[in-house]
């Protein structure tokens, strides 16, 4: 029998700011951002929110040796907290490379070393194992990645920047842009012209229009931008993501309710959703 392998993409972390807890956010789950793209032959992941630490208890459960590459989009909390909690980090046999951005022309690994170091953190980055690499990227430029996977990377408007990721190949194709504020008035249509095409794209889905009035200026998008930014990317499923860690179950369906009725190309993640590739 030939064996068919499905190149897929799992949530792990679905949630900005802070993770949520308690059983009111249990549907749309609690950890935050973090999404693995699953191939025959490579494990990638993208931010290091609470999310990674499950996804590296089942890596290690399954016994799963295939080489991992994260990619950081930026250096806020609930994008990084669990770094330090990926087993994978600890082991030898897995070769792990951690591609961190130069945002504001200070050095990835400056950034990540302010939070890896006591009192913020109890260790430093040694306890990793020596299968560990770092690799600074500048945004913009396109990281080159083997075996004919390709990942475009873009400057994203928020506070101490971020990046949006094209992650693409013969077999996929997706866009993970987790934090962005639409700070010009063309920020929507760049996002759309990077991700023009693509077959899934993460995008920062925050606020109400009501609250947005509030947080001009806290790095993230309203429902209505997204919606926005769907219809100019028809040949594309949007998937609303980053929710807003105060939002429970309730008041998140009842916003989507109204939401996913704007464009048909409207998805929702959820922690442990899967999206697959035609
Ligand atoms: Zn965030």
């Amino acid at each position: 029998m030939i064996r068919t392998f499905e190149n897929k993409l799992i949530v792990w972390g679905a949630r900005g700011g802070l993770p949520a807890s308690g059983s009111e956010y249990s549907k749309f789950g609690h950890a935050t951002c973090c999404v693995h793209l699953e191939t025959e032959n490579k494990n990638f992941v993208f931010d290091a929110g609470t999310g990674i630490a499950k996804l590296g208890q089942k890596i290690i459960a399954d016994n799963d040796k295939r080489p991992i590459d994260i990619f950081i989009g930026h250096y806020h909390f609930d994008h990084i907290l669990g770094l330090p909690f990926f087993a994978p980090l600890f082991n030898k046999e897995i070769k792990i490379n951690i591609y961190l951005p130069v945002l504001n022309n200070e050095a990835g690994i400056k950034a990540l070393d302010k939070f890896l170091s006591p009192p913020l953190f109890p260790m430093d980055r040694s306890i990793f194992s020596e299968n560990t690499n770092f690799i600074e990227f500048k945004v913009g430029e396109e990281i080159n990645l083997k075996n004919n996977i390709k990942c475009k990377t873009m400057s994203l408007p928020h506070p101490g920047l971020n990046t949006a990721f094209r992650m693409y190949s013969n077999n996929f194709d997706f866009v993970y842009a987790s934090d962005v504020e639409a700070e010009q008035t063309t920020t929507i249509e760049d996002i759309a012209m990077f991700s023009k095409n693509t077959q899934y794209i993460f995008i920062d889905s925050s606020y109400t229009d009501k609250e947005l009035k509030q947080r001009i200026g806290w790095g993230h998008l309203s429902y209505q931008q997204v919606i926005d930014l769907a219809k100019k990317l028809k040949n594309s499923k949007v998937l609303i993501f980053h929710h807003d860690f105060f939002r429970s179950d309730q008041e998140l369906e009842e916003i989507l309710s109204n939401v996913l009725t704007k464009s048909n190309n409207l998805s929702v993640c959820r922690e442990l959703s899967e999206f697959t590739f035609q």
